[in-house]
């Protein structure tokens, strides 16, 4: 468009600059004649028409223009193409000259140019006029030559930028094109699907943080999978023992009155542990949700271990554990107290839970500025270096058989991690299978108002 509007302006402009040129220099040469006209007593005297005739022929030719004179009456007395002699003509430009005034009026009509010049004698009074009629067409052929050559390079320009434009555009919109086209089949339920990542630009990270969060998504996708997997696997199991103790109790006859005692007893101790399933569960859910209340209160922390503690003690008592309890400081921190409580609990019931008897379980109670830390180690059994950064997720036991017994739900750490993020700080293990476990929760002193 740019191009096109300035080939038309550039066009324009020199074809009015060429006319304007050519009405000048015509105008120029009807002064010129009608001075010698004047001069001469043209109009009145028959005898010096017929010498200065030659000369204006002369000048018609050489110029190739017409020119005629008129009387004041509007007659021409004289036509260089002999055609208009005699005739009273109403000319606009001759009009003009002979009503005195001196400003000359020039019209284009088409590619003809008339210009006239009034004729005055010695008193100064227009006694008649000279116009030139002249062709310009020769002015606008090397225009139209001008402009079919600026035609053709805006021709070559536009079909230049066209290409440029589609073969850039190409390569912009490929990769885009190739991201929705994965985001289509995203929504469609494919989320294993990832785009291609080419070279390091704006379009590559983008593929790449689309990929990234891809693969949270299936991520996502496949802890709900698992977890709802690991739900049912959890209640299933109590629930078939459940199923087996009641049947064997119906399906005998004359069963004897102990009997019943002890199955309904089992029965009930399968109804307690699917019960601290659910209520785990909905510990956890609660937590995840981060809609739960959260009351953050300045905490006595060394107290509220220490209530921890005192509730653990017989429990150690029957394995010969002893736990002792390192306070490197007197901490007080912004925590939900119901929460961190029930988040130590777990690490500290875990310790004595997978220490064997006689051993030592150790809590400890430190802070710097920032941040309060407990430290919960035990001589246990250990983890794996492999199953650490397992031991969070939902469910996930190092032994299942031997966690039936010990009565865990798989659940334990879980909530403790959540509760360490809700506080806004974190959990670390460090551990040695056979030599023992140790657990670090950072929680802030301070918590900044939400
Ligand atoms: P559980 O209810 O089974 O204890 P947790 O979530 O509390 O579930 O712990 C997950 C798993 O991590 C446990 O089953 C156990 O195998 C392992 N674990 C947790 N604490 C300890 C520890 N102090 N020493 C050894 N293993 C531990």
């Amino acid at each position: 468009m740019p191009l096109v509007i300035f080939a038309a302006a550039a066009s324009t402009s020199m074809s009015g600059t060429f006319v304007k040129i050519r009405r000048d220099t015509l105008n120029s040469h009807a002064i010129v004649i009608a001075g010698t006209v004047s001069r001469s007593n043209y109009i009145t005297d028959e005898a010096m028409r017929l010498m200065v005739n030659s000369d204006i022929e002369e000048k018609s030719a050489s110029n190739s223009y017409r020119v005629l004179v008129f009387n004041d009456m509007s007659l021409c007395i004289s036509d260089t193409n002999r055609t208009e002699t005699g005739k009273i003509l109403v000319i606009p430009e001759v009009i003009s000259a002979l009503s005195g005034t001196d400003s000359q009026n020039l019209q284009t009509f088409g590619n003809v140019v008339y210009a006239a010049s009034p004729v005055k004698n010695e008193n100064s009074q227009v006694i008649g006029a000279v116009l030139i009629i002249s062709s310009i067409a020769d002015i606008f052929e090397p225009i139209a030559d001008i402009e079919n050559r600026l035609i053709y390079f805006v021709a070559i320009i536009f079909v230049l930028t066209t290409l440029f434009v589609f073969f850039v555009s190409k390569l912009y919109i490929s990769p885009l094109r190739s991201i929705m086209e994965t985001v289509r089949k995203m929504s469609q339920g494919h989320l294993n699907i990832r785009t291609e990542v080419k070279g390091r630009d704006e379009f590559a990270e983008m593929g790449f943080a689309f990929n990234t969060m891809a693969e949270k998504l299936e991520m996502v996708e496949q802890t709900r999978e698992e977890f709802v997997s690991n739900v049912s696997h959890e209640l299933k199991t109590p629930l078939s023992s459940i199923k087996v103790l009641s049947e064997s109790v119906l399906l005998q006859e004359n069963v004897p009155a102990e009997m019943y005692t002890e199955f309904l007893q089992d029965i009930n101790s399968e109804i307690d542990r699917m019960t601290f399933i659910v209520n785990d569960l909905l510990t956890l859910v609660k937590l995840d949700r981060r809609e739960v209340a959260i009351n953050f209160q300045p905490t006595d922390i060394n107290g509220l271990i220490m209530d921890i503690l005192k509730r653990m003690l017989p429990i150690a008592k029957q394995k010969g554990i002893k736990i002792l309890f390192e306070e490197e400081k007197s901490v007080t921190a912004d925590v939900d107290e119901m929460k961190l409580s029930l988040a130590i609990s777990n690490l500290v019931e875990n310790a004595v839970k997978y220490t064997h008897d006689e051993g030592t379980v150790r809590v400890r109670v430190d802070a710097d500025h920032q941040n309060a830390f407990i430290t919960v180690s035990d001589t246990g059994i250990g983890i794996s270096e492999d199953e650490q950064p397992k031991i969070f997720n939902r469910f996930y036991r190092v032994d299942k058989t031997r966690d039936r017994e010990t009565g865990g739900t798989g659940l334990g750490l879980a909530i403790t991690h959540a509760t360490a993020l809700l506080h806004n700080g974190s959990i670390r293990v460090s551990s040695r299978e056979n030599e023992g476990s140790t657990f670090i929760v950072r929680i802030p002193l301070h918590q900044t108002p939400r």
